[in-house]
């Protein structure tokens, strides 16, 4: 069998090893999911058949806390992929300090092809087939690829009803109502941006208005953009699946945004109210878009999109992957021997689960904070964790992906020692 998704993400466990006294036992712990849960979903379809799909849960690691991870629905979940996205969200967590593990979750499906209704009873089925091995206080699902809020809406209302009793901390995206925090929707882009000015700097990328192209214009993309461009950036190139815009001196990502929203299409425009005009732009393709001449490259689409045949012709002066793996490891060493530093997705697009983190406390809580509370804390949080990676990386000479993985490691090998290994046991 030839080397898989999973087999390649632990190779970056490996190299962190090498700038830590780490102890044996976390390593061996951190090689193989805790526990991997697959499930057959019955689902009642609208026209009175009945289809089975295949879900599963990952539960990847838990000595720093219960486990956390989103649910994706993609006809191309595979369990491969879940144990890989599972093992991410171990080091993200870490990376940023949260006191959670890491998981994930997936069903293998297409949800377009879906009505509403089968949509939702395929949601309650998957809580009801994995009720058991979840909970507050033990492995906490989220949103993830095609999965979104009203869907979280739909999970914590079956899982209550299981467990007859209101239940809001078992799963974080949910709606206001239903338990949600304000700052969610734009917290990953917000967080990858507060990564970005905490890094700037040390990264010498230049005092004047900063030139950004991003892949992908879905929530993480276009929040990222418009954040950006809020505070000075200018936005030169966007693009969704069907390809790239590019406009020179600076798009607008709002009337981007409005103008695809009522016309399904991305296109250069300046809308007025719900007025949308297109402007003058030029279209290019996603290949494109990754090898413009820009300062930042915002990778906030899909994994392996710099790989090793385009890293040597990218001219972005910085990366910041909003998008979980968008670089191949290849890519990665082209990218670090060019001196092109990257923040990576562990830190870059971990303000999603920080967010998450902030929503579970309220709902422990019971006490639910204003938006201007969640974004200060969310900003010292991604400050914090981007300085103490930048240090490690200075001191060791390593990129800023290894020193995420390293500084991430250390938190997880001092909560592993904190309950006891062979070490201890050692009489001399
Ligand atoms: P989304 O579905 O809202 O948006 C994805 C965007 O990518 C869409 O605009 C889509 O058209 C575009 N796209 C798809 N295929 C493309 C291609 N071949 N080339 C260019 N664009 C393409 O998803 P999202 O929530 O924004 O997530 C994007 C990435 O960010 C994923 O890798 C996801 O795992 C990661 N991420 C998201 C969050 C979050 O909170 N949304 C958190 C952590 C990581």
């Amino acid at each position: 069998m030839g080397e898989t998704l999973f087999d390649r993400a632990k190779t970056r466990l490996d190299e962190a090893t090498k700038y830590l006294d780490v102890e044996e036992e976390t390593v061996v712990r951190l090689k193989a999911p805790k526990s991997v849960l697959q499930v057959s979903i019955p689902v009642r379809m609208d026209d009175g058949s009945l289809k089975v799909f295949q879900g599963y849960r990952v539960r990847y690691n838990d000595a720093v806390g219960p486990t956390k991870g989103g649910i994706r629905y993609h006809q191309s979940v595979t369990l491969d992929e879940v144990k890989t996205l599972a093992f991410w969200m171990t080091f993200k967590c870490a990376a940023v300090g949260l006191p959670f593990g890491g998981a994930k979750g997936g069903v293998t499906v297409n949800p377009k092809e879906l009505s509403l209704l089968e949509l939702e009873r395929l949601s309650r089925g998957y809580i009801s087939a994995i009720a058991d091995s979840i909970g507050p206080d033990v492995d906490i699902p989220a949103p993830d690829v095609y999965t979104n809020s009203m869907i979280m809406g739909w999970m914590v209302d079956e899982y209550s009803n299981i467990k007859r009793a209101y239940s809001p901390a078992v799963l974080t995206g949910k709606p206001i109502y239903a338990g949600g925090s304000l700052g969610r929707d734009d917290a990953t882009a917000r967080g990858g941006f507060y990564c970005l000015e905490a890094l700037k700097e040390r990264l010498r990328l230049g005092k004047g208005t900063l030139k950004v192209a991003i892949q992908g214009f879905g929530n993480a993309g276009y929040h990222f953009a418009k954040i950006a461009n809020d505070a000075g950036y200018r936005i030169v190139a966007v693009s969704d699946s069907k390809g790239a815009i590019c406009k020179e001196d600076g798009l607008d990502p709002e009337s981007v945004y409005k103008f695809k929203q009522q016309n399904r299409e991305l296109k250069a425009a300046y809308c007025e109210g719900t007025v949308c005009e297109v402007v003058d732009h030029k279209r290019i393709t996603n290949a494109e878009l990754l090898e413009l001449d820009v300062d930042i490259l915002v990778p906030a689409a899909l994994e392996n999109q710099i790989t090793k045949d385009n890293a040597k012709n990218i001219k972005a002066k910085c990366i910041v992957e909003l998008a979980n793996g968008p670089t191949t490891v290849e890519a990665d060493n082209i990218l670090a021997q060019r001196g092109i530093p990257v923040i990576p997705d562990i830190l870059a697009n971990a303000g999603g689960v920080t967010v998450s983190y902030f929503e579970w406390v309220q709902n422990k809580q019971g006490y639910y904070w204003k938006l201007p509370k969640v974004h200060k804390e969310l900003k010292e949080y991604m400050e914090d964790a981007s300085v103490e990676i930048f240090n490690i990386a200075e001191k060791h000479g390593i990129t800023l992906r290894t020193a995420a993985y390293v500084s991430a490691l250390r938190r997880i090998d001092e909560a592993v020692k904190s309950k006891g290994t062979e070490r201890q046991f050692h009489v001399e």
